[in-house]
């Protein structure tokens, strides 16, 4: 579907989808709806930043397919059952292991982090889900996949356990480029003999051992996999087929793989049209663990200083598809691009109150450098969510508008953009005193005011300045290689 930008200018949207390995234009089963899925977290710890990264860039799809004029049916699930450590098949349940640790029941544990996980999200600027389905809401829903898998023959009983068999299912593999011969080679010290093929996975499994367990016709002391959660919650709440699935890129496999072979055995349709994977946050270039002590939360953000509106900036700013590294500088980069942001808009709004009477009406010269503003804006976001250029697009406008203002006139549509920038970045700021200190124009004047004091050693008058600016809640930095300035 073409999706009408502006009555002169049809713009299409373009995504890579992991599964065909290559970038597609975007098209929805239904007119105007996209239904997306969105792999939530499992709740049994506070989320981190990495994962919020994934997160970030569901809601940033989200709100770009709704700039395009789409209505996006979002959900995201809440996983509190049934994954186990190293996403496994054997082993322990994550939120039961931490239960453990906590000296407390696995209901306290999801139930907890599922608030801290809603609260983090407000916190971060998200748009609100449709719905965030619990896995253990749906155990009906998952058996009634199960059995007819295994009514099919997808899938076979061992006792009360039921796997996969994914010799029965061509198309696995498919999305992730694993070949079942290379993971059975890989996988022949599997302690589980029950399984046909080291690489079958488990639909339901039962273990005296496991706390949430359910009662049914599989047998007593059941629970269910993790992958099956997911085929469940996403045929309930949006239908057999979907348009977007997402995860972090650690989902395509075994998670989305299994998704895969299970609804689409199930429902003999092609389950979703895209799928689409973040690429991982890295901290210092290497992984994020707790043995190292860089995992992150909200809070660690906060307690150094800095704003959950710097952290949204830092998160969203890179592709999607490109790794992120973490440093603490490149949030006090993402505060001095977001000065930047600020000052555009201020700059914007200043032209709208300063009226046809004192600038002069909007020239071509205006029309030119908005279009070319919100062309390579929108272009950039149509190419499968070219985060880096569409900003850079933002920062050449303040640019071209700080040599020279906008007219009144151009300066209202511009501002109008500007909103919508803001609706699909959710970063912006437009009540003036909401902004910390002033213009990033009056700062610089200032920060250039007190070096041209110092350069003529007027010690006192150097000192003010900086007092003044402190004020204003900025803060500045010598260096041999001059000054910095940061909010
Ligand atoms: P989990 O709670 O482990 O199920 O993870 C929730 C989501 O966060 C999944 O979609 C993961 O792929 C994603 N995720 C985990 N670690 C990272 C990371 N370092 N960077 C980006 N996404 C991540
Ligand atoms: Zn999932």
């Amino acid at each position: 579907m073409h999706v009408e930008l502006t009555e002169d200018r049809v713009l299409t949207f373009v995504v890579y989808n992991t599964r065909s390995h290559t970038k597609e234009p975007f098209e929805t089963i239904e007119d105007g709806v996209v239904r997306m899925y969105n792999c939530g977290p499992t709740v049994y710890n506070r989320q981190h930043i990495g994962n919020f990264r994934s997160f970030l860039f569901a809601d940033i799809l989200r709100r770009w397919l709704e700039y395009l004029g789409y209505e996006v049916r979002q959900v995201m699930n809440i996983t509190d059952v049934g994954h186990l450590l190293h996403d496994a098949d054997e082993g322990e349940d994550k939120i039961e292991a931490q239960a453990r640790r906590e000296e407390t029941d696995p209901k306290q544990i999801s139930e907890g982090y599922t608030r801290d996980f809603l609260a983090d999200l407000e916190a971060l600027g998200f748009r609100e889900a449709e719905i965030y389905p619990r896995a253990t809401d749906h155990i009906p829903e998952m058996l009634e996949i199960i059995q007819a898998l295994i009514e099919k023959g997808y899938a076979y009983q061992v006792g009360g356990n039921v796997y996969y068999d994914v010799s029965k299912f061509e198309r696995y593999g498919e999305l992730s480029g694993n070949r079942v011969e290379d993971l059975e080679a890989g996988a022949r010290i599997e302690v589980n003999t029950e399984k046909r093929h080291p690489a079958d996975f488990a639909l339901w499994k039962c273990d005296p051992k496991h706390l949430m367990k359910w009662d049914t016709v599989l047998g007593a002391d059941g629970f269910p996999g993790w992958h099956i959660e997911c085929s469940a919650m996403a045929r309930k709440h949006l239908g057999d087929q979907i348009d977007i699935h997402t995860g972090g890129e650690d989902n395509v496999f075994p998670h989305h793989e299994c998704e895969i072979a299970q609804s689409e055995a199930f429902t003999g349709k092609t389950f979703a049209s895209y799928w689409m994977h973040a690429k991982f946050l890295q901290v210092d270039g290497g992984k994020m663990s707790k043995s190292l002590g860089n995992v992150y939360t909200l809070d660690d953000i906060e307690e150094r200083g800095f704003s959950e509106r710097a952290l949204r900036y830092s998160l969203i700013r890179g592709h999607y598809r490109q790794p992120l590294n973490f440093t603490w500088s490149i949030l006090k980069e993402s505060e001095s691009a977001l000065a930047k942001l600020d000052d555009l808009v201020v700059r914007v709004q200043e032209s709208v109150e300063a009226g046809g009477e004192s600038v002069a009406d909007s020239t071509s010269r205006d029309r030119e450098i908005l279009d070319a503003a919100r062309d390579k804006f929108e272009a950039a976001l149509n190419d499968d969510l070219a985060m880096p250029q569409a900003l850079a697009a933002l920062f050449e406008f303040r640019t071209a508008i700080e040599k020279e203002p906008l007219g009144a006139e151009a300066a209202a549509d511009a501002l109008a953009f500007l909103e919508r920038v803001h609706g699909v970045l959710g970063v912006l700021e437009f009540e003036r005193d909401e902004l910390d200190g002033g213009t990033v124009a009056e700062i610089e004047k200032l920060v250039a005011a007190r070096t041209a004091a110092r350069d003529a050693k007027d010690w006192g008058g150097a000192d003010r300045i900086r007092d003044q600016l402190l004020e204003m809640g900025i803060t500045l930095e010598d260096s041999a290689d001059g000054v910095t300035w940061r909010r």
